[in-house]
């Protein structure tokens, strides 16, 4: 597929690059993902896939501004507070790239309604605040076969990591947390502080390794990094990767 001139011009620091070129922008161009969560991961990680012209971009939050956000949740202004922030990322898009397709599912993600929230696309970037929705978003992952990037941050800490548990001997999400977080949706920031910048280092690193994903098909970046937990340690500051094991036991992703 060519991609137009125009586009050719607007992604030329891309095509470039031998491991993406034309061929892994137009892989971009046809992809898919779904933001969970548009806050402060979700927020650069949002700017950045726009930015890499990722075709398709699903946006779920049912929250609204709020003006504590706005330490960290990047695409939000002063005046638009009270509103909602799939509304307010959808017109952002729009301003920034007209050429992208954007769907809006301002609804909070259940186990009911996690597998159609996810369907249909080639990844799932989840930014989300608690541990119920993460797992809720792994396991419609692993059933719909779509491989899933976690990124949470808090305080001066942050972890991203890449999961295939559709895939034999890839963990997934809940092989690494286990179940007893089902119900546990307290974890938010708002009891330990975080640092604003910590959480545009989680997003950003989230949106690299989602191109990553996107373009191992082709070769691009090399090794999608399945069961790869990368922690980012902002006071230190560093970065150390642990490898997680698919969990025999795991209700959600053993046997497949
Ligand atoms: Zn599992």
């Amino acid at each position: 597929m060519a991609l137009p001139s125009d586009r050719l011009d607007r992604f030329a620091r891309h095509i470039v690059l031998p491991e993406i070129g034309g061929a892994g922008q137009a892989a971009l161009a046809k992809a898919a993902v779904a933001l969970i969560g548009l806050g402060g991961i979700g927020s650069p990680a949002l700017q950045y896939l726009a930015g890499a012209g990722v075709g398709t971009l699903v946006l779920v939050d049912d929250d609204a501004v709020d003006l504590s956000n706005l330490q960290r949740q990047t695409i939000y202004r002063a005046g638009e507070t009270g509103r909602s922030k799939t509304e307010l990322a959808e017109i952002w898009v729009r301003e920034f790239d007209p050429s992208l397709n954007v769907k809006r599912v301002s609804r909070r993600v259940t186990r009911e309604n996690a597998g159609e929230t996810v369907a249909g696309v080639d990844l799932v970037l989840d930014g989300c605040d608690n541990f119920a929705t993460r797992l809720a978003v792994s396991d419609a992952c692993v059933a719909a076969r779509i491989p899933l990037l976690s990124a949470a941050v808090g305080r001066f800490q942050g972890q991203v990591g890449a999961f295939a548990g559709h895939l034999p001997d890839q963990p997934c999400y809940r092989c690494y947390v286990g179940d007893a977080f089902d119900a546990d949706d307290c974890d938010t920031c708002a009891d330990d502080g975080m640092l604003g910048a910590m959480a545009g280092w989680a997003g950003t690193f989230a949106a690299l390794q989602a191109i990553r994903v996107l373009l191992a098909p082709t070769g691009g970046l090399g090794d999608p990094q399945w069961g790869k937990l990368h922690l980012l340690d902002g006071l230190k500051p560093g970065m150390r990767t642990l490898g997680i094991v698919k969990d025999p036991g795991c209700k959600a992703c053993a046997g497949r």
